[in-house]
């Protein structure tokens, strides 16, 4: 497993109407892998064309799980982590989801930064063994934070990675992600084109769901028990990814010290922000580009997508209580709490300023 603790089930598949006499059924399956509860709902005539889909999906979280996993021992990132600076053959997955990784570590100015692997075995903020380490041992583990050191490379067919010496990589931000790509690839593929794969907060959905329209997805309420959400969004096509830090977190002294760390100061993000959904097409880079904006904080992640205005995001603030969202996404925004104040990102002029007691 990716992880040890179970995840929150942080995004909710909203079905608003019963479905019409003759249509066909969403047939739904649920178990528990990389450390999350994985959901998968299948459209389809029968029960048992939706299980030829579940099972192929399952072998391929299965598979995908064993090569990226650092709690699995002969993973391709645990043999890339025991010997750095080395040389190490890998599987193509690995060589696509490390470049890919390098790519948006690059895209985010290193916000997301798979080479915080011993800062984040350090806290082990989502391990029961989780601790506060001694601040000599966090300067000693940013000295070898740095993406640039990440070599692939392809030789005869075979693929290989390197990393620097001392360093340990991390693709928690990222696989999840990558994983959902390459099962919905597999699931449309089998037969079953209207379909919603759900990791958690990320989910894929194509096609439509029962009442023959796109899958709609409650965000979660951070803060608030599984089951409240705090808008609807609709998914068409697409994907959605969360990242917040009400997942994997624990508390000592009445601090919160959650699993997202900055790769600046080794330690888990101060809480400007409490999610980040974005919805893309794909779910790869939109997994590691919430990782980064959360790393960001609210004023760096509304000036970072102010910019950047085809990308389509909505932020949770740190108090719970303010929704920033992406122009190009308003539309397909619906608040779903009273009480709640809404921005619209547009050009930095109109960025809202940040929220009293945020920081
Ligand atoms: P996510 O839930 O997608 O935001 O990913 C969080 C996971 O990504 C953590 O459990 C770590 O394994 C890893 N991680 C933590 N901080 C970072 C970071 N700054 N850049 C890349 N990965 C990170
Ligand atoms: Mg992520």
């Amino acid at each position: 497993m990716f992880f040890y603790k179970v995840a929150c089930i942080s995004a909710l598949v909203l079905s608003l109407a019963a479905a019409p006499a003759e249509a066909k059924e969403v047939f739904s399956r649920a178990e528990l892998a990389m450390g999350t509860l994985i959901s998968v709902q299948i459209k389809a005539d029968k029960q048992e064309e939706s299980d030829i889909c579940y099972d192929a999906a399952a072998a391929e979280i299965n598979r995908l799980e064993k090569i990226f996993s650092s709690y699995i021992e002969d993973s391709d990132v645990s043999r890339i982590n025991a010997t750095p600076g080395q040389w190490v053959a890998i599987t193509p997955e690995t060589a696509e989801l490390l470049a890919l990784s390098v790519e948006m570590a690059g895209l985010t100015e290193g916000a997301f930064d798979p080479t915080v692997g011993s800062l984040v075995k350090l806290w082990s903020a989502d391990q029961v063994y989780h601790r506060i380490p001694a601040d000599e041992e966090i300067q000693e583990a940013l000295k070898y934070v740095g993406y640039d050191k990440i070599e692939v490379k392809e030789e005869n067919g075979q693929h290989f990675a390197k990393i620097g010496e001392h360093q340990r990589i991390t693709l928690g931000g990222i696989a999840k992600g990558y994983i959902l790509d390459r099962v919905i690839e597999v699931v449309n593929k089998k037969g079953c084109p209207d379909a919603l794969l759900s990791f958690g907060g990320d989910v894929t959905g194509t096609g439509t769901n029962a009442e023959d329209v796109p899958w709609r997805l409650g965000i979660q309420y951070p803060g608030a028990k599984n089951g409240a959400y705090f808008a609807v969004i609709s998914l068409d096509n697409a994907s959605i990814q969360t990242s917040g830090d009400y997942e994997r977190f624990f508390i000592q002294d009445g601090v919160k010290y959650h699993h997202i760390i900055s790769p600046t100061t080794g330690r888990p993000v101060k809480a400007t922000l409490s999610s980040v959904t974005i919805l893309h097409e794909t779910s790869a880079p939109a997994d590691a580009l919430c990782t980064a904006l959360f790393v960001m904080g609210w004023d760096g992640a509304i000036d970072y997508l102010s910019k950047r205005p085809g990308l389509k995001a909505v932020l949770m603030d740190g108090d719970k209580k303010r929704v920033a969202v992406s122009e190009s996404l308003k539309d397909n925004l619906k608040v779903a709490l009273e009480g709640l104040e809404l921005f619209v990102i547009k050009a930095p002029k109109t960025i809202p300023q940040e929220p009293a007691g945020s920081k």
